[in-house]
């Protein structure tokens, strides 16, 4: 009996991974290019509550609003989980039809890519131990900084307080753990991002009041198609004002 369960347990096995393997192939093969009835989304699912997965599934802010999008166009989304820094590099080279991730628009970013409109504010925040003498970004210098990689949080940290004191991380829950354990000194991250996993560890980390940088988010298209970016626009711009987008916000941010 218990052979059979094993033998059965591994056939399922295997038909999961031809399912696997079927599914990554429509994705890679999947652009705008080629494709009019399905678009595809790339981001990085480690950033709560902008998205992530829950039990296999996508979820967060960012997730249902491409759904929401997807549906007024009348398209389906498929999502294409990557690291944060390859999320540009697949948006250009046509991997993806549009990257969302709590992308912060930056006039070094625009160099590559075309934002939409934007719908949401972000502030970079400095989380650090509770017991810390860290209070102020002045007192930052010199001691180590975990950020996620490729992130305005890498980027500004690393014009500011220099290579030497960088940590990074290509998830950012990790550089929380390092912290934990006393390998760094302090971490930046986006403000709803530090309060979701803040709030998992209260007795662990504080975020100080000083906002470090204050940006907004947008999605990112390849550039020149433009095509792709009025109609995201138009529903963004639609979302915004009808309350569509604040009742997803609302959902994930209390
Ligand atoms: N907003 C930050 C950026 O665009 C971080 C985004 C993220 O880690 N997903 O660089």
């Amino acid at each position: 009996m218990k052979k059979f369960l094993s033998l059965t347990l591994s056939v399922v096995m295997i038909l999961g991974l031809v399912a696997c393997a079927t599914k990554q192939a429509q994705t890679s093969s999947a652009s705008a290019e080629n494709s009019s009835a399905k678009l595809v989304m790339c981001t990085n699912a480690e950033f709560p509550p902008y998205e992530y997965k829950d039990g296999g599934e996508f979820m967060g802010i960012d997730v249902e609003c491409a759904k929401l999008i997807g549906e007024k166009l009348g398209v389906e989304v498929e999502i294409l989980d990557i690291a944060f820094d390859s999320l540009i590099p697949t948006v250009m080279s046509g991997k993806a039809d549009f990257a969302m991730a709590g992308m912060t628009v930056t006039e070094d970013r625009k160099e590559n890519v075309d934002f939409s409109h934007t719908y949401q504010k972000a502030v970079q925040t400095i989380v650090v131990p509770v017991n810390s003498t860290i209070e102020t970004v002045d007192d930052m210098y010199g001691k180590k900084i975990g950020v996620q990689t490729g992130t305005t949080g890498d980027i500004y940290c690393s014009d500011d307080f220099g290579e030497e004191s960088m940590e990074r991380y290509s998830k950012i829950v990790d550089g929380f753990q390092a912290m934990k354990t006393g390998k760094i000194d302090a971490v930046v991250v986006d403000d709803q991002v530090a309060k979701a996993i803040v709030a998992q560890d209260e007795t662990s980390f504080k975020i100080l009041e000083t906002a470090y940088a204050e940006e907004e988010y947008a999605i990112a298209v390849k550039k020149g198609n433009t095509e792709l970016l009025n109609k995201i626009n138009t529903v963004i711009d639609e979302i915004k004002s009808n309350g569509e987008l604040k009742s997803i916000v609302d959902k994930y941010i209390k």
